[in-house]
């Protein structure tokens, strides 16, 4: 099993850290190679890219908005 992980500002985890054969949102095994991810604002676990992307937007809305306008100020400051 490979699992390629998603975001480059998540470490990749060994499969010991991984600690799970299985999506925690779609709990649907994974194959031999899937891309994941985990969610930063929560701890549920490892998931596909794809059942990230689903969980944070239904769950995480106001995070991932803060997120966007965190990253929008220090890269207008970063260039000020
Ligand atoms: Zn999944
Ligand atoms: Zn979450």
């Amino acid at each position: 099993m490979a699992l390629l992980w998603r975001d480059p500002w998540l470490k990749p985890l060994s499969d010991g850290d991984v600690g799970s054969d299985a999506c925690a949102f779609c709990k649907k095994g994974f194959g031999k190679v899937e891309f994941v991810t985990a969610c930063e604002f929560c701890d549920i676990g490892v998931m596909h890219d794809q059942c990230a992307n689903q969980h944070i937007a239904k769950g995480h809305k106001k995070e991932l908005e803060g997120k966007v306008k965190d990253h929008r100020d220090r890269r207008l400051h970063d260039y000020q």
